[in-house]
């Protein structure tokens, strides 16, 4: 695996790439790998010619400096974790990726604005812009991206169809430890006492899951029933509960679509954490 931080150098190898016909599958990260990480970075490794990964921990899409601050920085541990499995591994500096007099932002519609948006101004716009900035970069044709993040999903999969770019998003699974905590870096700041109790975020998810297939089916109930649940573990406390139609992450009036996603944030003591689970009705 080949480490690289300047993008004119990682240009020209992908332009090189492109030219002869061979297939770029690029996994965005923030470093501090776990395996729902290598999750993505194996499959893009099965479908792809070339495996690109990117660490970047990109201040536009904190609007709190004190998480920016905590994030963890585990670069020697991560290229070791990815090093038979990647073939490029992209750590650019702040300045490589914002040089001075960086002023263009791409703007997040609906899909972008509610829930994660909504209780974190910015983080979206922040995101987009350096996701789109990474496409250019690194010239996939696929690009890999967790369900654990849902709507960012949606919103790197909305902005692509409506830039057309020549990008296929895959969504891989939700990769989890025993007690269903969904793995994530900021796992790493939570004491162990924390990280058992976060178990009944996912918990509680899957339940729900149970009793709406056999059901339970009115959308206040579920909110309420999460919301409840969850509290119950001390120093736990919920940010949002949504039941949302899947895919566009529209308001739900009355009786449940067909698909349907429930998300939910945390707070784990000074942690904040994010969890999904989708519903096929
Ligand atoms: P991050 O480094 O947190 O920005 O995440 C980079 C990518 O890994 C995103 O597409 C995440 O959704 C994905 N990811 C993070 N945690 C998990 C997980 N537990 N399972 C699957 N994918 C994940």
């Amino acid at each position: 695996m080949k480490i690289i931080t300047k993008k004119k150098e990682l240009q020209i190898i992908t332009a090189k790439l492109y030219k002869e016909g061979k297939t770029i599958g690029f996994v965005p990260t923030m470093g501090a790998l776990h395996d729902g990480h290598l999750s993505l970075i194996r499959e893009s490794k099965k479908q792809n010619d070339i495996t690109i990964v990117s660490i970047f921990i990109n201040p536009l899409q904190f609007n709190n400096k004190e998480d920016l601050e905590a994030y963890p920085r585990t670069l020697k541990e991560d290229s070791k974790l990815i090093q038979d499995h990647a073939d490029i591994l992209f750590f650019p500096s702040f300045d490589e990726m914002y040089p001075h007099g960086f002023q263009t932002m791409v703007k997040v519609g609906d899909i972008g604005t509610q829930l994660e948006g909504e209780f974190r101004p910015g983080h979206f716009e922040g995101m987009a812009t350096v996701i789109l900035k990474l496409f250019h970069i690194c010239r996939p044709s696929k690009s890999y991206f967790g369900q654990k993040d849902y709507q960012q999903v949606l919103v790197v999969r909305k902005m692509i169809a409506d830039f057309y770019l020549p990008i296929e998003l895959v969504m891989m699974p939700t990769i989890r430890e025993k007690n269903g905590l969904a793995l994530s870096s900021r796992n790493k700041r939570l004491s162990l006492d924390e990280r058992k109790k976060a178990g009944v975020i996912y918990k509680t998810l899957d339940q729900i899951q149970k009793k709406i297939k056999h059901g339970y089916q009115n959308k206040a109930n579920i909110e309420e029933y999460i919301r409840i649940e969850i509290m119950k573990e001390l120093g736990i406390t919920v940010e949002y509960v949504a039941v949302r139609k899947a895919g566009d992450l529209s308001n739900i009036m009355t009786t449940l679509p067909k698909d349907i996603v429930i998300l939910v944030a945390v707070y784990v003591g000074k942690v904040r954490l994010i969890d999904n689970v989708i519903v096929y009705l």
